[in-house]
């Protein structure tokens, strides 16, 4: 399955605005003209944030096979999402889509009167959610005068299912688990397995049941993922003056891999007010925790598995 990011972004979407781009591009030729290369090998090493920054959509997610689709949240990201899928079925209202909630804060819900597919008559879009007030929450998106077209308006065919907590569903051709997060408002990660391989989709989490004693019945979300999105909004010195506020830090997404035995990490849910600086810093500041981590864990005669982690940027995407 592949697994690609539509949004990494958490809070509200953070557009870069004119002034950021001019400064950017200055920096950028700047470091040009100091490397002495040709245009075409300095583009060629240029790092995606240098050139882009690490994205400005919030939280969207998509898990695919050859045939098969299921999106994880509706942030804004659903919307670019939403233009994709045009060119397929449900461009021609004959398409299905499948959205699961992990919960309904606005910046996992704010694209889907956004999400095209939905106005097209034919179409039949699913959503599912361990929350009872799923159906409630969508029929508010579409209610004037927040958003000119009525719910009772729509086109397409909308089905509701509720799911339920750690209870394994087959879908298409997936089969989905949701585990609790620990968040101010009820919130469900997801494990979505296929053929062997497991994704853990941990956002929003302040993880703050971090032994596998206080994860209980709720630790499979983790066990030997082959890919793990983990919520890093804060940095170390943040998470002190924000505790409670439902986010976590990458050193506690590295202490459960390296427990945990996950193979690949990817850090979301960036904080709308870092600049690219700044998630590129905490970028840094984890390699260092983890790099320590690692040191202690063998002097105390641990074997630790490699953990391929990153903070992740927009449009990235892996098969597993
Ligand atoms: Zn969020
Ligand atoms: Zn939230």
């Amino acid at each position: 399955m592949t697994v690609k990011l539509w949004g990494v972004r958490g809070s509200i979407p953070r557009p870069e605005i004119p002034s950021q781009l001019h400064s950017r591009i200055g920096k950028i030729i700047e470091e040009y003209a100091a490397s002495g290369q040709a245009v075409k090998d300095f583009v060629a090493k240029m790092s995606l944030p240098l050139v882009g920054g690490f994205g400005g959509n919030t939280t969207c997610v998509t898990v695919r096979s050859a045939e098969d689709l299921i999106v994880i949240d509706a942030g804004s990201g659903l919307r670019e999402l939403g233009t994709t899928l045009l060119s397929g079925p449900l461009g021609r209202g004959e398409g299905e889509a499948h959205i699961l909630f992990t919960h309904f804060h606005w910046d996992h819900v704010i694209g889907l009167p956004f999400f095209v597919p939905i106005f097209i008559p034919g179409n039949r879009i699913h959503f599912y959610a361990v929350q009872p007030e799923l159906e409630e929450v969508v029929r508010l998106l579409f209610t004037r005068p927040y958003f000119p077209v009525d719910f009772s308006e729509l086109p397409s065919q909308i089905e509701f299912h509720p799911l339920t907590p750690r209870g394994k569903v087959p879908l298409r051709g997936f089969e989905v688990t949701p585990y609790q997060l620990d968040h101010p408002d009820p919130c469900w990660g997801y494990r979505i397995e296929r053929g062997g391989s497991a994704y853990a989709h941990c956002v929003d989490t302040e993880c703050v049941r971090l032994s596998r004693e206080e994860m209980g019945a709720d630790l499979p979300l983790y066990t030997n993922a082959d890919l793990m999105l983990f919520d890093a909004q804060y940095t170390l010195t943040e998470m002190v003056d924000k505790a409670n506020w439902g986010h976590a830090m990458a050193g506690a997404g590295l202490d459960i891999a390296l427990r945990e035995k996950v193979k690949k990490v990817w850090f979301v849910h960036h904080d709308p007010y870092a600049t690219n600086d700044k998630i590129a810093s905490a970028e840094s500041q984890a390699k260092s925790y983890f790099e320590s981590r690692v040191k202690e864990l063998n002097a105390q005669g641990e074997k630790t598995q490699p953990v391929d982690w990153s903070f992740a940027i927009e449009g990235m995407e892996a098969t597993i």
